[in-house]
């Protein structure tokens, strides 16, 4: 038997998780389907389960001098619902899964899971998000780029819950979202781009270029932005083979069941370069 325990606060939540170990859950739609063992057998936990979705501490969106606060256990159909969250942000959310999956799924879990294939994390990637982690003594406050440490993987400690996700005040003007799966609804993504600029008379300000799916975590090329900051968007045509050879090595991909390596490289080129060809 599985022992649940249902705190009633943050702060008994972790003074739990200070004095044993526990298996948080939280919406529960990637740890239940991880741990499912087959029709009609309870899933299966060595640890006892945490619950926390109920948590109101956890369930807040507010902007402030930060930038604009989201709960961890903010389910992602309250994030398409809130009129403080950047558009293209929520146009990505309203593509995930389906409306009950996202009625159940909460943000930080779709960060937690730390899978190449979340669809939360090329916009948290772009924008450089922060997760806000917290145990019963301290907090500290974390790049999500290194808050992911490989597929599955994170730095968070077994005495620590995220509790905020913590995203930039800000609407590019041109935004560009492209999810491939294997058809448009509940899908599981093969690729993904999002990519993000500010021009001003012309001129590339500020360029953010992220893709799902194609490696063992999001691809950002820091190189490849500065290089298309400053340049004339009539230039980047002549420079488009250049920008893409930036992205060319860090896009690695593997075959699965969902697609195949050879598709992802190529298609993610084409995303980039179609992209590019919008903005010039
Ligand atoms: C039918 C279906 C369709 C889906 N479609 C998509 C899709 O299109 N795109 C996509 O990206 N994902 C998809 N998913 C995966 C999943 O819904 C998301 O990743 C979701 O955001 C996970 O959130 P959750 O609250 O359910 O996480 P849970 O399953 O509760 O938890 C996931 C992990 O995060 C940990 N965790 C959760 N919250 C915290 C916290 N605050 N602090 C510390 N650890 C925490 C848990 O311990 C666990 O390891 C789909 C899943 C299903 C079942």
């Amino acid at each position: 038997m599985v022992n649940g325990l249902r705190p009633k606060n943050l702060d008994e939540a972790l003074e739990i998780l200070s004095k044993q170990q526990c298996t948080v859950i939280a919406g529960g739609t990637d740890l239940m389907v991880q741990r499912a063992r087959g029709f009609a057998i309870a899933p299966a936990f060595d640890k006892p389960l945490l619950f926390i979705e109920h948590l109101s501490e956890l369930k807040k969106i507010y902007i402030d001098d930060e930038g604009i606060h989201i709960g961890a256990c903010a389910i992602l159909t309250d994030i398409i619902q809130n009129e403080t969250i950047p558009s293209i942000f929520k146009e990505m959310i309203e593509q995930m899964a389906s409306p009950p999956t996202r009625n159940m799924a909460t943000i930080a879990g779709n960060i937690c899971n730390a899978s190449p294939a979340g669809d939360t994390l090329p916009y948290l990637y772009a924008v450089n998000a922060k997760v806000k982690l917290k145990n019963i003594n301290s907090t500290r406050i974390v790049n999500v780029s290194d808050f992911i440490i490989s597929p599955k993987k994170t730095c968070m400690r077994s005495d620590e819950l995220l509790t905020d996700i913590i995203i930039p005040d800000k609407e590019f003007e041109h935004n560009y979202y492209r999810k491939l799966g294997q058809r448009k609804g509940m899908s599981l993504t093969k690729v993904s781009l999002l990519a993000m600029a500010d021009v001003s008379d012309g001129k590339i300000l500020d360029i953010r270029i992220t893709l799902g799916s194609v490696a063992a975590s999001i691809v950002r090329s820091p190189e490849a932005e500065k290089y298309m900051t400053g340049k004339d968007t009539s230039e980047i045509k002549a420079v488009t083979e250049t920008i893409l050879g930036k992205y060319n090595n860090l896009i690695r991909p593997i075959d699965d069941a969902r697609s195949t390596a050879i598709y992802r490289k190529k298609t993610s080129l084409r995303l980039i370069k179609d992209f590019l060809e919008k903005i010039s």
